[in-house]
């Protein structure tokens, strides 16, 4: 065999793994067909912070308008973006150094399968004791006439100017991230949804709050509305058409219609490997129908987020299973969960909509900062804090929080969730002050 473990696909769900298992000395090869590191490094998470940080800061400095500050300064999405490309053009090779380091041989290009120990790339041939399909998911692209003139999130992260109008089709993560940053440098922005509900994942209570704030801000929501068609107007825009008559003309669309897996590109027939429309099904090993052929990260067929840290987590199982450190099966952490919207919603654990469907099961503390002097330093108002309780074990099993900072309470709360701490055990902490972990704590009820 050529390969102790062969990967396919770079992203985080490889090479977090990968990497310390080479360096354990084992022979392992990745193959990569665009750009190493996944998209996460280089037209994901990473692309989209940089081009939404600068943006919080820009918020946050018009809530202290008046307290201390003067002026609100003006974004340049030009400079924007070269910072970005700066910092996010290098990832790419920064990715395949990483790998090289660790002594991985590295291949360039489309992997399909040949048999179940052996995979093609331009008509070579590698062969594997393992196989891990670790191929992510792309941008889903609507079938309707005229789609050819959508883009979709990578265009985004790498548009040279900011359209005057901008129409984001979606209401996922990924549509109202980037409708709120388009918002920011001063598009306007209509966001079309098929159902009426955007962010379904994050608690209906706080979303609404987050809605009610873009809308606010100028962002026009439709909802209940298909897109059928788009045709080029004679001044470069866009007409776009749906049902009862709708009409909208536009100067971008961006397609963000959801992601799909790149399992259908890899020649799995001739291996047999079972696939479903959301990824490919595996038992609690991480692995298929076909036993030496893992899956890892965005490719899995799964219910839980997927997010960078559990492509991580996953890869980091499966370089332990292959190293012989490991042989259970994997067992999920809590997963905590975030959208960068301005404020942030941010959530681990039970889910609050689930708490509230549950009375019987879960006791629910709801907590609003307005009062909170710390939080107020930079004048935010409309930050709410939700802790849930089991009521039988009196453990706590969830948070969710509606702030610009809810990032870090919710790491905060991480622990507590994660190692079971019941009421009695939550303020046996002491955290720096002033700080937004020790503020939170202060949230938390005594026994
Ligand atoms: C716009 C955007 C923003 C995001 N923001 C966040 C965030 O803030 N936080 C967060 O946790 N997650 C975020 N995500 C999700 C995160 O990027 C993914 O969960 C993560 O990248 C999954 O890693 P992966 O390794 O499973 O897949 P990927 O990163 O998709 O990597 C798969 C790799 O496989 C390669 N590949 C596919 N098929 C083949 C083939 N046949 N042969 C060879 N190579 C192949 C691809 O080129 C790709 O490089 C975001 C995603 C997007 C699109």
């Amino acid at each position: 065999m050529d390969f102790s473990v062969l990967y396919i696909g770079s992203g985080q769900a490889t090479w977090n793994g990968a990497v310390p298992l080479a360096k354990s000395g084992v022979k392992v090869g990745v193959i990569e067909e665009s750009q190493y590191g996944g998209v996460c490094s280089n037209k994901g998470c990473n692309a989209k912070i940089i081009l939404d940080k600068p943006l919080e800061l820009v918020d946050a400095t018009r809530r202290l308008q008046g307290r201390g500050l003067d002026g609100v300064p003006a974004v340049n999405w030009e400079d924007l973006m070269a910072h970005k490309h700066e910092l996010i053009v290098p990832q790419d090779s920064h990715g395949k150094e990483r790998l090289v380091d660790a002594g991985i041989t590295t291949i360039n290009g489309h992997a399909e399968f040949v048999d179940a120990h052996t995979v093609s790339v331009d008509g070579q041939h590698y062969t594997a004791d393992q196989i891990v399909i670790a191929t992510g998911l792309r941008p889903h692209r609507l079938n309707i006439p005229g789609a050819e003139h959508f883009h979709d999130s990578t265009d985004f992260l790498s548009l040279a100017h900011m359209p005057k109008h901008m129409t984001i089709l979606g209401g996922g993560f990924v549509a109202i991230e980037f409708a709120t940053i388009a918002n920011a440098v001063g598009a306007q922005v209509d966001v079309i949804t098929r159902g009426n509900r955007i962010l379904k994942q994050f608690p209906a209570e706080y979303v609404a709050q987050v809605k009610a704030d873009l809308k606010n801000r100028g962002v026009r929501f439709i909802p209940d509305m298909s897109i059928e068609a788009a045709e080029p107007t004679e001044d470069g825009q866009l007409a776009l058409t749906g049902p009862r008559e709708f009409s909208l003309t536009t100067d971008y669309v961006l397609d963000a219609t959801g992601r799909i897996p790149n399992h259908d590109q890899l020649n799995l027939d001739a291996v047999g490997v079972k696939t479903v429309a959301d990824g490919i099904p595996v038992n609690d090993y991480l692995q298929t129908n076909v036993e030496n052929i893992y899956v890892s990260g965005d490719a899995i067929s799964k219910t839980i987020p997927k997010l960078t840290p559990t492509a991580a987590f996953e890869s980091r199982y499966l370089a332990a299973r292959f190293m012989g450190k490991n042989d259970q099966p994997i067992k999920y952490p809590a997963i905590s969960e975030i959208v960068f919207t301005s404020p942030r919603i941010a959530q681990v654990g039970v889910k609050l909509d689930e708490a509230k469907a549950n009375p019987d099961k879960y006791d629910i503390t709801e907590a609003s900062y307005d009062g909170d002097w710390y939080r107020q330093i930079e004048n935010e108002n409309g930050a709410k804090l939700s802790l849930i309780f089991d009521r039988t074990s009196d453990q706590l099993v969830g948070a969710a929080e509606i702030s610009h900072e809810a990032e870090s309470t919710i790491n905060g709360l991480l622990p507590y969730i994660q190692f079971k701490l019941n009421r009695s055990q939550l303020n046996d902490l002491i955290y720096l002050f002033p700080s937004i972990e020790y503020t939170t704590q202060r949230r938390l009820p005594l026994v």
